[in-house]
């Protein structure tokens, strides 16, 4: 049966639950459907994931594909590529959104090539024009423009979301979603990657989008007497390094760690922002952190605007004091764990 005009979202989930920006996503496709008239379908992969039919549910899903094999326990590049191609060409869906995580960006382009289906990465939101063309919004030009992309064709289009801009609406707890059990029909052969398991990512080295904790710097943290303070504290949280734009023209962090509108939207379970003023060019990226505590020694900072917690001190003093904190803790809940 052909699901023509319904909006899709890949969910994508992490030891158990899933990713926020799967939540974004199914709200920005919800507002969609809802405008044209149409229906939220989820797509759901996995081996043994149907509990989380209902959380896609209460977040938007009317209804929930479930592609549920062993091929599909781990991502791979051609299981869920071929698995995924074969159910959006007997459906038809008009729009796919994938989260433009490390696991998204690497389906999405396979997946456009697969289908020859139009791909519009890194949006922030997507609009129903006139006559129900799709318009998808990205930043460009170091986030100096927005730029607009009008999909004309008929065929399914497909978009990736960048994490942590849209926002997480609340949950509907009543809502259900039919589950449909989609018959899942991979050749072991044509993997061509095995899974051997997972490893814990290194916080030093692991994306920002995908971050738990992160502990950030600005040009208050600049200096040789401040920036170990930032590194310090991020290894007694077990916390990835990121920074603003400032941070980043001094040199204390790369391109891909600097936080904004211009680079990267986060959104970390906490968010540490140290001698960051907390410019809208910043904190836009910082949307959809879930705790931030901002340490500044100006107590008119506009970062305290963004705030959870606020500390008006000099981040000198107070971050080498909390790592040390934190560390006593580590050692003395090993030792508690030993007797
Ligand atoms: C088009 C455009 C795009 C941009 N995109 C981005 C972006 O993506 N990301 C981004 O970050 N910026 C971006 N910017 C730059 C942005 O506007 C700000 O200039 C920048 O974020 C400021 O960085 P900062 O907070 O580190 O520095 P500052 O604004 O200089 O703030 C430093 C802060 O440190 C505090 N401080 C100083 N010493 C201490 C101390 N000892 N203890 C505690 N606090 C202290 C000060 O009180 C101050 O609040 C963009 C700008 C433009 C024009």
């Amino acid at each position: 049966m052909s699901q023509a005009n319904e909006f899709w979202v890949v969910a994508e989930y992490k030891d158990g639950e899933l990713q926020e920006v799967t939540l974004e996503m199914l709200g920005e496709a919800r507002k969609l459907a809802d405008k044209a008239g149409s229906l939220v379908g989820a797509v759901l992969m996995g081996e043994g994931v149907a509990a989380l039919a209902d959380p896609l549910a209460h977040y938007g899903a009317d209804r929930v594909l479930l592609l549920d094999d062993a091929l599909l326990a781990q991502y791979t590049t051609d299981a869920y590529t071929t698995a995924l191609a074969e159910l959006i060409q007997e459906q038809a869906p008009s729009l796919v959104l994938i989260g433009a995580t490390a696991n998204g960006k690497d389906l999405a382009p396979r997946l456009a090539a697969r289908l020859r289906a139009g791909l519009a990465t890194n949006c922030m939101t997507i609009k129903l024009g006139e006559g129900g063309a799709l318009q998808m919004t990205r930043l460009d030009y170091g986030a100096q423009f927005q730029r607009t992309m009008v999909c004309s064709s008929t065929g399914t289009q497909l978009a990736t979301i960048q994490p942590g801009v849209i926002g997480v609406g609340k949950p509907d707890t009543t809502r259900q979603a039919e589950l449909t059990t989609v018959e899942v029909k991979l050749d072991p052969n044509k993997i061509r990657t095995k899974a051997l398991g997972y490893l814990k990512p290194d916080p030093e080295k692991i994306d920002l989008t995908e971050a738990d904790i992160i502990v950030s710097g600005g040009r208050g943290a600049g200096g040789p007497d401040r920036w170990p303070a930032i590194e310090e504290l991020a290894a007694a949280l077990g916390a990835a390094v990121g920074g603003s734009r400032v941070a980043m023209d001094l040199g204390l962090i790369p391109w891909k760690r600097m936080i904004g509108i211009s680079g990267k939207s986060v959104a970390p379970k906490l968010y540490v922002a140290a001698g960051i003023s907390g410019a809208s060019h910043h904190t836009g990226g910082i949307r959809g952190a879930k705790l931030v505590i901002a340490i500044n020694n100006d107590p008119a900072a506009p970062i305290f605007q963004s705030a959870d917690l606020k500390v008006v001190a000099d981040l000198r003093e107070v971050l080498p004091a909390t790592a040390k904190r934190l560390r006593d803790m580590a050692v003395s809940d090993e030792q508690g764990g030993q007797q």
